[in-house]
């Protein structure tokens, strides 16, 4: 449900979520109090040496929204655009997340408002190392790990591990995830999105009546999640990709064509458009192709009311975060296409983020069959719990996704004695 048009205030939705689902719940007041706000909240005004030795102040925030189930985890963001409301809406919906995979983890995000396309790599570096000096109290492997979010990377998060051990006077490797595999980061997690969504798909295919083996797969953003999705979906379970976008256009093969091939094509000429023997598509068309399975990997909001009810797909993958709105969520339901919403969709990132800190924890490293076999039974566990829900209490996935995520975090809040 993290998929409001921009001009809504993300946080009034995640809260207005939150609600919803606590009427299902019957949770009280206080309950839905303490679900609806974030636990924590850091805003933080620092100075930066710019390259021609001027000096500008930025600002960031840290929002730990909630920890009852573990340290919190969530991603930090650059952007010109960040707000304090956009960032504890991402950290509500990184809780969410983290508790339908079952990760013992709360969610968390950071941000800082920049505009990183214009600064330098030392001016980033700087950046980041001043940020996370600020943020250095309330962070660490046993409070809240931070990982790479829009315009932030392995680099990035290889620079926060170092400011916070310097601090510390030894390396901290489980301070952050998403580092380099070189300074302690995981096989395997580059792939984990789209490898999670890719078994997520498997297993819902027989609930909603599909072969993935030659069925017909369309994919929206051909990026990391998406062609990583489709590769899989290709390579180990036999589906046809028909068509892929990016944001120069689409193309389109009734026959298919090896993703391989067609990701070689975008590295040599920057998009996948122009893949020899496909058609052109527009990613408006592209949605509504008549195929088996739709991997929206691209953007928020490209599921409309407008286009609701042209979609044909059987399966809906949300690789992307948000990127069907609400009201669309009902015409999907109505027209039983099985949504498999984000928040379940692409968490084998965060699920793998996760494997990542328990092997800088034991300071033990996994090979990539294990770190592979591993997701799989998280996403195949996750899958069947979803559906679970679905079934007995006849929503859709994604309310079940969110009343089993808010259910397990109330659960921990009563356990624990914070609130009976
Ligand atoms: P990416 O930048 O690697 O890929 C995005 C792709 O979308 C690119 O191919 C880009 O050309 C394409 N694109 C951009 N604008 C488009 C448009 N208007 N129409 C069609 N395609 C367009 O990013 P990514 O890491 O794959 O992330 C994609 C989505 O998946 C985001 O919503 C992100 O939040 C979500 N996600 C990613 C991860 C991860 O681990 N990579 C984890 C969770 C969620």
């Amino acid at each position: 449900m993290p998929n409001e048009p921009t001009s809504i205030n993300p946080f009034e939705t995640a809260k207005r979520q939150v609600d919803i689902v606590a009427d299902l719940l019957h949770l009280d007041e206080a309950m839905r109090e303490m679900l609806k706000n974030p636990k924590r909240e850091l805003s933080v005004n620092f100075p930066v040496r710019m390259d021609d030795g001027s000096y500008k102040v930025f600002h960031g925030f840290r929002v730990q929204y909630n920890m009852a189930r573990g340290p919190s985890k969530g991603g930090i963001r650059y952007h010109p655009g960040v707000t304090l409301d956009e960032v504890r809406a991402l950290a509500a919906w990184m809780t969410w997340k983290c508790a339908v995979v079952n990760l013992p983890y709360g969610g968390a995000k950071g941000g800082v408002i920049c505009d990183p396309k214009k600064m330098s790599k030392g001016e980033l570096e700087r950046l980041t190392r001043r940020y996370a000096s600020e943020i250095l109290p309330i962070i660490g492997p046993e409070i809240d790990i931070p990982a790479p979010d829009v315009y932030t990377d392995s680099q990035t998060m290889a620079w926060i591990m170092d400011t916070y051990s310097m601090q510390k006077g030894y390396s901290v490797p489980g301070v952050v995830t998403g580092k380099p595999i070189s300074l302690g980061g995981s096989q395997g997690r580059g792939e984990a999105t789209g490898r999670g969504c890719a078994y997520v798909i498997r297993e819902a295919a027989p609930h909603a009546g599909v072969r993935v083996k030659g069925g017909t797969v369309a994919v929206q953003g051909f990026g990391n999640a998406g062609s990583i999705a489709a590769k899989i979906l290709y390579d180990e379970q036999g589906a046809q990709i028909v068509a892929a976008s990016d944001s120069k256009g689409g193309i389109y093969k009734a026959d298919g064509f090896n993703p391989h091939a067609v990701e070689a094509h975008k590295e040599k000429t920057g998009s996948v458009v122009g893949f020899p023997g496909a058609k052109s598509v527009s990613n408006e068309e592209l949605l509504q192709l008549k195929v088996d399975v739709l991997v929206p990997a691209a953007l928020e909001n490209v599921i409309t009311k407008k286009n609701a009810d042209k979609i044909q797909a059987k399966i809906v993958a949300e690789a992307a975060n948000g990127p069907t709105v609400p009201e669309a969520d009902t015409t999907l339901f109505e027209k039983k296409i099985t949504v498999l919403p984000d928040i379940l969709a692409n968490a084998g990132g965060v699920t793998v983020s996760y494997f990542e800190w328990a092997q800088d924890i034991q300071g033990f490293f996994w090979p990539l069959p294990d770190v592979n076999r591993r997701l799989e039974q998280v996403m195949v566990q996750s899958y069947s719990d979803v559906h679970k829900v679905a079934e007995e209490r006849k929503i859709h996935n994604r309310t079940a996704a969110y009343v089993l995520a808010i259910q397990r975090v109330a659960d921990a809040i009563r356990i624990r004695g914070i609130y009976p």
